[in-house]
């Protein structure tokens, strides 16, 4: 969500005449864009304007943004801590960016925090926006903002606002201009995409209309995936919670949609998730997994887990190692539990854990995701794979990564270089727990989006 604001953020700044600079040295404006979710984000803000202090002095009219999660929730503290920033912005007026940078230029430091988002499409999502897209045959789409849930341990609803779904046709029609310039795959994106329609449900009962015809994610999905040109459909995050069936049937019957599921599981110990307030247990989370695959086979899952919970026993990890042994993840993304400023979870003092115990969990938690990682990339080791290219491997130019329907990362051997962007097939040779190896075998579609040309600079 945040890379998504960035490009949204470089869009603005080009609309207004600006140019990429390649590093700080060239840069006449540094905007930091902020994460909070968890506390080292924190420290390498203020850590971070202490250098740049250094850059701005050094020559006249540099100018300093910061914005994102960390600024909605610092507010204030961030210009009391570092005076030299020119601009502090929050989640909800990213559509701002240029018009706060003019102001700072004639007038000085200025902060800006709307605490809701305005009822204004523009300021709502950030996708109506102009985008510096990082690549241009692929792109987000916010579906939703803000979170209606109250995870214990998070932050995101205090700083992101409430759970607000984008018109349908809205995104639809994105998606269909997104298409027209060549991309081919789009990221559906929201806190918690599985409630998505939700809200305008809602809305529509109260306006007396038709409640039915109000679309939930399950159509969305369909919608979205028959969009002419549009061959890869993915999405995140859905909540374990809502996932229902008719969002799976979905997936399985359009084409289009990839075999991809990001399903957070956060503890494997229903004790644990009670605290938490997921709303559902392990056993739920692993029967619908179970449907998933049975409806989709070659699918893909990942997911989200907290070690370290206040309170959580040996036993409730335990049960974590159990139950991502049981989901056979293809990886995991393993957070230490931090405490954030303000959330239910931060008050629960006297039962956060031992930090060396924490580690140790960490570590061993992560030798149970990479023995079911390393599984199943090897069972893919002689199969023909689908891969979008993504542009020269960083280890070797000459061989190209890419990423195959799963989102396995793939580096391959070609007589030739490709293009990012093109779709070709690769057969796997070798695995590894975080990619795959192979050798183009052909090339299924050439990549069809405008390149992006520079601007000399006179
Ligand atoms: N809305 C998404 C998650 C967004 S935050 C969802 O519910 O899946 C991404 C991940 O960060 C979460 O899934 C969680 O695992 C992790 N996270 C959030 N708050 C955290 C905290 N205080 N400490 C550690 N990890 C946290
Ligand atoms: Fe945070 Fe829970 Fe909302 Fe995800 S669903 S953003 S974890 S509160």
């Amino acid at each position: 969500m945040n890379e998504h604001d960035s490009e949204r953020i470089a869009g603005l700044l080009e609309s207004d005449g600006m140019t990429r600079a390649e590093d700080d040295a060239d840069a006449d404006v540094v905007v930091l864009n902020t994460c909070c979710i968890r506390e080292n984000a924190d420290n390498k803000l203020y850590g971070t304007l202490g250098h740049l202090k250094t850059w701005k002095d050094a020559k006249d009219g540099r100018r300093i943004v910061v914005g994102g999660c960390l600024s909605q929730k610092d507010k204030d503290i961030v210009q009391t801590r570092a005076p030299w920033v020119d601009v502090v912005m929050g989640t909800h007026n990213v559509h701002r960016t240029n018009e706060l940078l003019a102001y700072a230029a004639e007038h000085g430091p200025i902060t800006e925090i709307l605490e809701e988002a305005v009822m204004d499409d523009h300021a709502l999502f950030p996708s109506a926006l102009p985008a510096r897209r990082e690549t241009s045959y692929n792109a987000w789409v916010t579906i939703q903002i803000g979170c209606d849930n109250t995870c214990a341990y998070c932050i995101v609803p205090s700083v992101r606002g409430k759970e607000i779904s984008r018109p349908f046709t809205d995104i639809v029609s994105e998606v269909a201009s997104l298409a027209a310039q060549g991309i081919t795959e789009v990221t559906l994106l929201g806190q918690n995409v599985n409630s998505y329609g939700r809200d305008l449900s809602l809305a529509a009962r109260r306006d007396g209309a038709d409640v039915s015809a109000s679309p939930q994610f399950a159509q969305l999905l369909r919608e979205v995936g028959a969009v002419e040109g549009i061959r890869r459909v993915r999405y995140t995050s859905p909540h374990p919670k809502d996932m229902r069936i008719d969002v799976l049937e979905a997936m399985a019957q359009t084409a289009a949609v990839c075999e991809q599921l990001h399903y957070p599981l956060q503890s494997g110990s229903d004790r644990v998730l009670s605290l938490m307030h997921r709303g559902y247990t392990a056993d739920r989370y692993l029967e619908r997994l179970a449907e998933a695959r049975r409806l989709m086979p070659d699918i893909a899952v990942t997911s989200d887990i907290i070690v370290g919970f206040p309170g959580e026993t040996e036993a409730d990890f335990v049960r974590t190692m159990e139950v991502a042994a049981e989901a056979d993840f293809d990886s995991v993304f393993e957070f230490i539990f931090s405490p954030r400023e303000g959330t239910e979870a931060a008050l629960m003092v006297e039962k956060f854990c031992d930090p060396a115990e924490v580690g140790d969990r960490f570590d061993r938690l992560r030798v149970v995701v990479e023995r079911s990682a390393l599984r199943k990339h090897r069972e893919r080791i002689g199969r023909i794979e689908e891969v979008v290219v993504d542009g020269p491997s960083k280890q070797d130019p000459r061989i190209m990564s890419g990423r195959t329907r799963q989102f396995k990362l793939v580096h391959f051997t070609v007589p030739q270089p490709l293009r990012p962007g093109t779709y070709c097939s690769v057969e796997i040779e070798d695995a590894a727990a975080h990619y795959l190896k192979g050798h183009l075998v052909e090339v299924l579609h050439e990549a069809t989006h405008k390149i992006r040309i520079p601007l000399a600079s006179a």
